[in-house]
C-alpha cells in the first residue's frame, strides 16, 4: 500500500485503529481526517481512502480508490466495547488484507502487552489448545507468535499466580543521562544542562520514597520488589548512591524484598566503588546494558564509551557477585547487518549474564533518529527478522529462554522486545510491570504508579510530572497523588 487517507468519525482513540493501519502502511503517508467533506476533497491525492464512521452503533467501513473495493456495516447493539473493539478490528484488518500484505505477524493485536490476552484467558480457565485457536483465527495472529504468547505466559504464570495484593513493588527514576542517545525518547536530562539541580532532585526523590513507603506500610502491605531505573541511575556518583540507597536500606525491610535491581544501563557511569555501594545495600540484580559491541555503532548512537569498557564492567561486576546482572542489546541500529548482531551476541554470551534483554529498534517520534532520519540507513524489516531468529536460536543454545515480552510503536520490523533469562533468574518486575496483576509505586520524576486492587476491580494509573522542574517546583502534588493507594 502506499498512501493512505482515514476518514474515522465516532470511533474512539481506544479502538487503536491507526496502530493497525501501520500494519498495512510504511511509515508517513497516512492522513486523518475527520470531516467528510475534507475526505472526500483531498481524496485523489492518495492512493486509498478508508471510512470508518460509527453512528448510533451501526459501523460503516468503506474502503476505496478510484472506486469502492470493500464496504462492510457491523451492527454493534449489543457489544461491549472491548467486543465492539475487536469486531471493529477484525473487520478493517480483513478488508485491507485482502488487498495488502499484512507487515506485521501480530494480526489485529496492536497493543504493547501481548500476553496479557493470554493471561486472561487462562484466568477463564480456557485450555491452551482453545486459546491457540482463539489468538489464531479472531486476533489473525501466526502461529510463530502465538507459540511465543503461551510459552511467556506460562513461564510468568507461577510468578504472578495467585497474586498477594499485600506485596507491592517500589519503583525511583533518576532521570539523568551523560548523553542522549540517538534512539532515546525518555525525558532524561543531559547532566551537563541540568546536573546542578541533582542534589535537590535527590532530597526530593528522598522524601517521596520515604513517603509512599511509610504509607505503604501503614496500610500493612509490604515492599517485595524495589527497581532504579531511569535514565541512568549510575550518573549519580559514589555519594549520592551511597545516600540513595543507604535511604532505602533504612526505611524499608529488606528482608521482604525477593528482587531489588538498579538499573546501572551505561558502563561509562559505573565504578568498582558503585558495585560493591549497591552489593552492601542489599542489590541483587543490576542491568549492564551494552545495545551492541560494534565500536562504529556505538559512536553512531551517541554513546560515550567503548566495547572493552562493557567487557571490564561486566566482569567487575561478576566479581563482586550479583545474583542476577541483565544486559540490554537492541537490534535494527542504524548500519547493523545480521553479521553484527551476531558477533555482539557471541560476546555477549561469553560474558555469561543471567538475563538478556533483545529490543528492538524503535523510531519514537521524540528521539533524535526520528527528526535526523533522513541522515541514517534503517535495517531493512526482513533483516530485522532474520537477526531476531538468529538471536533467539542463540540464547535458546545457551539455555536462555523467553520470559517476558512488550511491543512498543514505530519498532522497526513489527517485531516485539523480548526478555530472555536462565531459569530461575526471571525479574519479578519485568514480568509485573508488562502483566499489570500487581500495584507498583513510583517515585520521582516522570514516575507512574499503577495501584491494582482486584477485589474492588481497579486498576489506576497515576504519573508523576514529567519534567524535573514540574517535579521540583510542585512537589506539595506530588506527595498527595501517594494517597492512591488507599
Ligand atoms: S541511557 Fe537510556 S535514558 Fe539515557 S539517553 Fe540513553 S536511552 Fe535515554
Amino acid at each position: 500500500m502506499n498512501t493512505l487517507i482515514v476518514l474515522q468519525i465516532g470511533i474512539s482513540s481506544f479502538f487503536e485503529l491507526d496502530n493497525l493501519y501501520q500494519v498495512f502502511v510504511t511509515r508517513n503517508k497516512m492522513l486523518f481526517v475527520d470531516d467528510e467533506t475534507e475526505f472526500s476533497q483531498k481524496l485523489s491525492l492518495f492512493d486509498y481512502g478508508l471510512k470508518v464512521i460509527n453512528r448510533d452503533s451501526v459501523i460503516e467501513v468503506c474502503l476505496l480508490s478510484d472506486k469502492v473495493l470493500d464496504e462492510r456495516t457491523l451492527f454493534v447493539f449489543d457489544m461491549n466495547v472491548k467486543e465492539i473493539k475487536v469486531e471493529v478490528k477484525r473487520t478493517v484488518y480483513q478488508m485491507l488484507s485482502r488487498f495488502f500484505k499484512p507487515l506485521s505477524k501480530w494480526g489485529i493485536l496492536v497493543g504493547i502487552r501481548p500476553v496479557k490476552l493470554v493471561h486472561e484467558m487462562l484466568d477463564d480457565d480456557l485450555s491452551l489448545d482453545l486459546i491457540r485457536d482463539v489468538l489464531s483465527d479472531k486476533y489473525f495472529i501466526h502461529p510463530e507468535k502465538v507459540a511465543l504468547m503461551t510459552e511467556i505466559a506460562l513461564r510468568e504464570r507461577p510468578h504472578l499466580v495467585p497474586n498477594d495484593i499485600s506485596a507491592i513493588s517500589l519503583y525511583l527514576c533518576i532521570p539523568f543521562c551523560p548523553t542522549r542517545c540517538l534512539y532515546c525518547s525518555f525525558p532524561s536530562n543531559d547532566l551537563k544542562q541540568k546536573g546542578k539541580r541533582l542534589p535537590e532532585y535527590l532530597e526530593k526523590l528522598a522524601a517521596e520514597t520515604i513517603h509512599a513507603v511509610n504509607h505503604i506500610y501503614r496500610l500493612g502491605k509490604k515492599v517485595d520488589c524495589i527497581y532504579i531505573g531511569g535514565g541512568t541511575p549510575t550518573s549519580i556518583d559514589e555519594s549520592q548512591l551511597d545516600a540513595l540507597l543507604g535511604m532505602i536500606k533504612s526505611h524499608v525491610n529488606l528482608a521482604d524484598v525477593k528482587e531489588y535491581t538498579v538499573e546501572a544501563g551505561r558502563p561509562d557511569t559505573i565504578t568498582r566503588k558503585k558495585l560493591e555501594i549497591m552489593k552492601k545495600n542489599g542489590v541483587n540484580r543490576i542491568c549492564i546494558n551494552p545495545q551492541t559491541m560494534n565500536e562504529q555503532t556505538l559512536v553512531t548512537i551517541g554513546r560515550a564509551h567503548d566495547a572493552k569498557s562493557i567487557v571490564d564492567v561486566m566482569k567487575m561486576a561478576k566479581e563482586i557477585g550479583f545474583k542476577t546482572i541483565n544486559m540490554d542489546l537492541i537490534i535494527g541500529l542504524p548500519g547493523e547487518t545480521v553479521h553484527h548482531t551476531s558477533d555482539t551476541l557471541d560476546k555477549i554470551i561469553e560474558l555469561a549474564p543471567e538475563n538478556i534483554t533483545i529490543h528492538t529498534l524503535a523510531v519514537k517520534r521524540a528521539s533524535r533518529l526520528h527528526e535526523d532520519l533522513d541522515y541514517y540507513e534503517l535495517t531493512h524489516d526482513q533483516m530485522v527478522e532474520e537477526m531476531m531468529d538468529d538471536a533467539e536460536l542463540k540464547l535458546r543454545k545457551h539455555g536462555l529462554t523467553p520470559y517476558y515480552m512488550y511491543r512498543q510503536k514505530k519498532m522497526v520490523g513489527h517485531l516485539e522486545n523480548v526478555g530472555y533469562a536462565i531459569s530461575g533468574h526471571e525479574s519479578l518486575y519485568n514480568m509485573r510491570i508488562m502483566e499489570e496483576k500487581h500495584s507498583i509505586v513510583a517515585c520521582g520524576a516522570g514516575a507512574v504508579s499503577k495501584i491494582c486492587a482486584p477485589e474492588e476491580n481497579r486498576f489506576e494509573r497515576v504519573a508523576n510530572f514529567k519534567g524535573l522542574e514540574d517535579y521540583l517546583d510542585r512537589f506539595d502534588e506530588i506527595l498527595l497523588k501517594k494517597e492512591i493507594l488507599e
